[in-house]
């Protein structure tokens, strides 16, 4: 950390000491962590000047003639005031991480910014987020990015600008907020992208992925597309990552990779041997593909793209099938599979992949919606009369719960599952600010990750 030596004008430029400028803020607990990092990391500021004046209490800091007369001892008393130790052990930890002053004296990091709907993505430094009551801040090591994120760009998601995208995310903690008590600074963690609220009914059953009081970083708060995020209702929602499991291959898992595992899973009950029809072999296709064939399944994957078709037959698809406009798909999965398939999956959601995927099943089949399906244009017509006459399923699923992510992780620890196979690319925040806006046309097969610590600092 570099704390900022100010030579402007300030309060005290008539102060013979160095010292450091926190700004103006309204917020006590992070100026509690700002004063306690600075001790923390051996610094003995004579001066920190604060426009916050219930603080001089501790300084009576912004009187020059106090301040020059300030010891070593009252900064001693300050470090050992109650309301800084609080965070002692969490702060100390957060200073030896990458966070650094800006140009106005907050500690600051960059992100992908949107101010506008459909408008340019800008990479630039924002404000270091705080952990809210019982949350804590991330330090994002990896984060995905999916057609989800390019809904909201697109204006498909209610979101308040300025906005920063990105839901699926792994990295360590850098700072724990109140009340929390299953996480430390350092911990290396993963959540799913629904956070539910941990007290509801809903989220004491396990089902925290329909949560009414859910928050979605990147959707209904800032999102990881960051240095940090910050993430709410730590004890509930946050994954402990084991060892064996890297920063990629968890923040594979938030979003695409854990639905199609619960889309398979929890809600279609896939057993061995049955056929799965995969439409769209995009990251929650791709996902599904393996998933299936971990799970002893027959999978048929379709898809426009033949490279993805190709990602599709090295995972171990048994057929796949090109929707080139003019081959008839349902058609041909019912004859691949002598009458249907068992379980289908749309996993682009559109009125066409939505539509292929029912009419390949089977009678009594399960049709499982994993890709979103914005009312854009009016809400999709659905084939119902075959849903009636063959008795099929229709399932949602939206995301996995934190309660159901131990059984993932132990097939992934075991080698069953390797979702980062799924990767095709890491790249920059830059890089990924450029991508975003073409992601519904030219989304490249496989997962694109972004490696946030790739990106330039700013000149
Ligand atoms: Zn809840
Ligand atoms: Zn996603």
């Amino acid at each position: 950390m570099t704390p900022r030596l100010r030579s402007g004008r300030t309060y005290h430029d008539d102060s013979p000491w160095p010292h450091l400028d926190l700004g103006p803020h309204d917020d006590r607990r992070y100026f509690e962590q700002l004063i306690k990092a600075i001790f923390q990391a051996g610094l003995r500021w004579p001066v920190i000047e604060s426009r916050w004046t219930a603080f001089g209490e501790v300084f009576h800091g912004f009187d020059p003639v106090a301040v020059a007369a300030m010891t070593e001892q009252d900064v001693d008393r300050a470090a050992r005031d109650p309301r800084i130790i609080r965070h002692h052990r969490k702060i100390a930890d957060a200073v030896a991480s990458t966070r650094t002053f800006g140009a106005d004296g907050w500690s600051s990091v960059r992100a992908m910014v949107l101010d506008r709907i459909g408008g340019p993505l800008a990479v630039r430094v924002v404000r270091d987020p705080d952990p809210p009551p019982g949350g804590i801040v991330v330090q994002v090591l990896a984060t995905g990015m999916c057609r989800s994120d390019w809904h909201a760009w697109a204006g498909h998601d209610e979101i308040r600008l300025p906005h920063v995208p990105g839901h699926e995310l792994a990295g360590v903690v850098s700072a724990v907020g109140d009340g929390v008590s299953r996480w430390s600074v350092g911990d290396r963690v993963t959540v799913p992208f629904v956070q539910g609220c941990g007290r509801c009914r809903w989220c004491r059953s396990g089902n925290a992925q329909v949560c009414p009081e859910q928050e979605q970083p990147g959707f209904t708060q800032w999102g990881s597309f960051a240095e940090y995020v910050a993430l709410y209702a730590a004890d509930a929602n946050v994954v402990g990552l084991p060892e064996a499991v890297t920063f990629e291959a968890a923040a594979a898992l938030g979003c695409r990779f854990a639905t199609s595992y619960r889309a398979l899973t929890g809600r279609a009950r896939l057993t061995a041997d049955e056929w799965v029809t995969v439409v769209g072999a995009g990251g929650a296709g791709l996902s599904a593909v393996m998933i299936a064939k971990a799970l002893g399944a027959r999978v048929i994957a379709v898809d426009r793209n033949p490279a993805a078709l190709a990602a599709a037959s090295a995972l171990g698809a048994d057929h796949v099938l090109t929707a080139d406009g003019s081959r008839d798909i349902p058609g041909s999965v019912l004859e691949l599979t002598a009458g249907g398939s068992h379980v289908a999956i749309d996993a682009v959601g559109s009125e066409q992949t939505c539509a292929d995927s029912i009419l390949s099943l089977r009678r009594r089949g399960r049709h499982v919606q994993v890709g979103l399906l914005p009312p854009v244009g009016g809400h999709p017509r659905v084939p119902m009369a075959r849903v009636i006459g063959w008795e099929l399923d229709l399932l949602g699923s939206h995301g996995m719960a934190a309660a159901d992510y131990p059984g993932m992780l132990a097939l992934i620890e075991r080698g069953e599952l390797l979702p980062q196979a799924l990767i095709e690319r890491v790249i920059s925040l830059d890089e990924a600010a450029a991508l975003l806006p073409t992601f519904d046309t030219a989304a490249p097969a496989g997962m694109t990750m972004i490696d946030p610590r790739r990106s330039p600092q700013p000149s």
